[in-house]
């Protein structure tokens, strides 16, 4: 039995005296279970990967299987515990990075998960839609560009088909290209980074709101940029600044209606997205190493926040930003 419990029971025999206490010992009885066994407390400073990284690059959007180090998703660590019995969830982005953490971690707390990428990303996707449905739970692959407003639709439209509803949806996906100058990026970039990072959401989020009922979320990732943009992530920061901002707004917007909105700010973290244009080669070699940490997370150290903002039991969080930076950072 563990500490809460028999706080409570000496409380109940102390205010209530033996009637109450006595009805009560059943319940508790039944929820005694054994005690896990203690886990070795984990550095995190040298839990994963640090600087310097070999130099690499591949063509965008870049494959997880493909990155030196393979990034953590929590392919073999994450243990779950029911938190999302039954949830039915829509992750974009979900075939690698953090997209791919919060699938795994929701599969293994119990939710069915569709996740959306793009085709060049099968290799990645099929490993999450094995993983996912390892966990006995229904996983639906569907890729698509969210640059396109009709296939969002098409993309809610058949994961609410493939999954019997949705009560999770995760905007996740995003483009991310450094580039030094202003004078580098292009209309045709510029409208790429804020077709992906602004468009698809409100898209996918109209598309989805018929579908969500009280006690759905909505989560997106967002950035430090939001609030600390790097010189040569002009386009892209700003698009992370409005990612925090619709999260604020829609979250009063739905409080009425019973939807929580929330976001996830994470810092340097090891995924395809700085590998194929996202950083430059000097950044990569070193990257994470501004941290106070020293190093960058790795999408792993991620998905349980994705989790906590999704389960019933944060019911109170909405429109909040979590930020998961190494150490720097406000989100
Ligand atoms: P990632 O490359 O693993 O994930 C990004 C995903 O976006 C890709 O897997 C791809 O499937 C999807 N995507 C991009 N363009 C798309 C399009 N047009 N249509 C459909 N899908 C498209 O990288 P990640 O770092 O895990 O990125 C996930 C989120 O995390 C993004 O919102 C990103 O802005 C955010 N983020 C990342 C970092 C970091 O350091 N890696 C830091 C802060 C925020
Ligand atoms: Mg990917």
């Amino acid at each position: 039995m563990n500490d809460g419990n028999s706080i409570s029971r000496r409380q109940i025999v102390g205010s209530a005296g033996i009637t109450l206490a006595a009805a009560a010992a059943p319940a508790f009885a039944q929820a005694a279970t054994e005690p896990p066994a203690a886990q070795p407390l984990q550095d995190p400073r040298t839990k994963y990967p640090q600087p310097p990284f070999p130099e690499q690059s591949q063509p965008w959007p870049g494959l997880a299987g493909k990155m030196e180090p393979r990034p953590d998703h929590g392919e073999t660590s994450y243990r779950g515990s029911g938190r999302l019995a039954g949830r039915k969830a829509l992750i974009t982005g979900g075939d690698s990075g953090m997209g791919r953490a919060a699938a795994i971690a929701f599969a293994r707390e119990g939710a069915d998960v569709a996740i959306n990428y793009l085709p060049d990303e099968e290799p990645d996707a099929k490993e999450v839609v094995g993983l996912i449905e390892a966990e006995g739970r229904v996983a639906r692959a569907i890729p698509g560009d969210l640059r396109d407003e009709q296939f969002c639709q098409e993309l809610v439209a058949e994961a609410v088909r493939a999954l019997g509803g949705l009560d999770i949806l995760v905007n996740n996906a995003a483009r991310q290209q450094t580039n030094p100058s202003i004078l580098d990026i292009s209309t045709e970039q510029f409208d790429w980074t804020m077709k992906t990072n602004i468009y698809a959401p409100f898209w996918i989020i109209k598309a989805a709101l018929p579908h969500l009922r009280p006690g759905s979320v909505i989560i997106g990732t967002t950035s430090v940029q939001a609030t600390d943009p790097s010189a040569d992530l002009y386009d892209y920061a700003q698009t992370k600044a409005a990612t925090t901002n619709y999260v604020r707004s829609l979250a009063k917007q739905l409080a009425p209606k019973g939807i929580r909105v929330n976001g996830v700010a994470p810092g340097p973290i090891w995924t395809p997205l700085q590998v194929s244009g996202g950083a430059t080669q000097e950044k990569l070699v070193s990257f994470g190493s501004m941290t106070p940490l020293g190093r960058p997370g790795q999408p792993a150290e991620l998905g349980s926040i994705y989790v906590q903002l999704a389960a019933s039991d944060a019911s109170y969080a909405t429109g909040q930003v979590y930020g998961a930076a190494g150490g720097g950072g406000q989100p």
